[in-house]
């Protein structure tokens, strides 16, 4: 139905150009987006939700300026992206809900804390895998896993 082929390098670049004039005063972006990449079957519009919803969050998570390295990589019957910033880093305390619904530590105005569950529940649909790395005071590393072929509903 919503399910099409596409190529998740365009989707970022598309992405980026969508989020960056918000993100470029403080952020420095590093790209290294694996040119062999297959494309995947999925909803486009739901994985660049994703990727606009790490984007916001990392720049969020910098006080002043910092960091974001975008990775892709062709793992054979995957895709992995991997989205990386050097921002204020979580306690594991708060790592263990981030997935939570409404689950913040933001402001009222700044977080509603449903872009990471809405994140995850996008993934699951596409049969893929979202791993969190965090350590307070250097960074997060996201890492989600697609198959090429999702065979979703
Ligand atoms: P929101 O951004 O509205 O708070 P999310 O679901 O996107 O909701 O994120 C939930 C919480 O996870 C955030 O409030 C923040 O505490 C934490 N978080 C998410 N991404 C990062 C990140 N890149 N660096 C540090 N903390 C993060
Ligand atoms: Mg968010």
């Amino acid at each position: 139905t919503e399910e099409h082929r596409f190529d998740l390098n365009k989707t970022i670049e598309n992405t980026l150009k969508v989020v960056w004039n918000e993100l470029k005063y403080k952020v420095t972006l590093h790209q290294d987006l694996d040119s062999t990449l297959p494309e995947i079957l999925g909803n486009e519009g739901q994985i660049s939700q994703v990727i606009m919803n790490m984007l916001v969050n990392a720049a969020q998570a910098m006080e002043t300026e910092g960091e974001i390295f975008i990775r892709t990589k062709n793992l054979g019957k995957d895709v992995q992206f991997e989205i990386q910033d050097t921002g204020s880093g979580m306690s594991q305390e708060v790592r263990d809900k981030i997935f939570d619904p409404f689950f913040t530590t933001k402001g009222v105005n700044e977080g509603t804390g449903l872009g990471l569950s809405i994140t995850f529940g996008i993934i699951e649909k596409h049969h893929g895998r979202i791993e969190c790395e965090s350590e307070e005071g250097k960074g997060t590393l996201f890492r989600v896993r697609l198959p090429i072929d999702s065979q979703g509903d």
